[in-house]
């Protein structure tokens, strides 16, 4: 079960990672309330076991976005989701009757790129989701990076400093530059006010075109994700990202400038391959799989 800002998505996997069932539902608005996401979880569990009642469910894996502490199967802090130090993975287990894992859903998603997706064989990796804000996560020397749940926060990596304002109250931070919401906003403010809203995609298609101010938009979006990852490259010494979310569908429009910027940036480095993530809005469904298999 991946529970995302707008949608929760679960899928009945088995253990060579083909989805049996699949269920998509809307994320309940009233995430705060005590008990609400393990409810929320537990409706989601019946709802897909109902779609597969022949199926034996053995484990159950949950991933959340935000800080996440795996170990202690605690969801401790979602800015828009607005929960703080949720148990998950105890109450839920007891009320599913089966073992439950909880987990990060970008974490998961990189999980099930290293499984199913683009990073099998890889053993540093970064993992790069580009969707309405951006969350990332490490793999070094073949482990999945947790620090207590606090790595990955690459979003909020200040690649512009005194840039636009984040909502996590800094400036200049690549989430307000690079996502796929940012890009879309970024556009917005280049158009006359009361003209018809263009997504991500839309401004790609029109950089694509060569329309000028999409264009501009788009380097500085190219341009702070590769300020990001060079740092990333540096100091972690990962040779290999995969960049993922709705801005990726853009595909070599992105990744082509992208891959010539950051080699451009790095003089002694090892220049990482950068490549589509492949598993898509899957990942996190996906990797929550890999995280209930973990159990059995
Ligand atoms: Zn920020």
């Amino acid at each position: 079960m991946d529970l995302g800002g707008t949608r929760i998505k679960a899928a009945l996997v088995d253990r060579d990672g083909t989805q049996v069932a699949t269920t998509l539902t809307p994320t309940p608005g009233d995430l705060d309330r005590p008990g609400a996401l393990v409810d929320a979880l537990a409706a989601t569990f019946d709802r897909l076991r109902a779609e597969a009642p022949e199926a034996e469910v053995v484990a159950c894996g949950a991933v959340v976005p935000g800080i996440v502490d795996d170990a202690r199967g605690v969801a401790v802090y979602a800015s828009n989701l607005r929960w703080r130090d949720v148990p998950v993975a105890k109450p839920l287990a007891e009320r599913l009757g089966v073992p439950v894992a909880l987990g990060h859903d970008v974490r998961a998603g990189l999980r099930a790129e290293v499984e199913w997706g683009a990073a099998r064989g890889s053993r540093n990796v970064l993992f790069l989701p580009l969707g309405t804000g951006i969350a990332g996560a490490l793999m070094l020397d073949g482990h999945l990076v947790v620090a207590d749940g606090w790595s990955g926060e690459v979003g909020h990596v200040i690649v512009e400093p005194g840039g636009p304002q984040c909502p996590c109250g800094a400036r200049g931070c690549l989430e307000t530059l690079a996502s796929a919401a940012a890009v879309a906003r970024g556009y917005a403010a280049h158009v006359p006010a009361g003209a018809p809203p263009v997504d991500a995609k839309g401004v790609a298609a029109l950089v694509a075109e060569g329309e000028p101010a999409a264009v501009a938009v788009w380097d500085r979006a190219v341009d702070a994700l590769s300020r990001a990852v060079a740092m990333l490259v540096s100091a972690t010494g990962v040779d290999h990202v995969l960049v993922g979310g709705g801005l990726s569908q853009s595909g070599e429009l992105l990744l082509e400038p992208l891959r010539a910027q950051v080699k451009a940036t790095l003089t002694f480095q090892r220049m990482p391959r950068i490549e589509r993530a492949t598993l898509g809005d899957r990942a996190g469904s996906l990797g929550s799989a890999c995280l209930a298999w973990d159990l059995v």
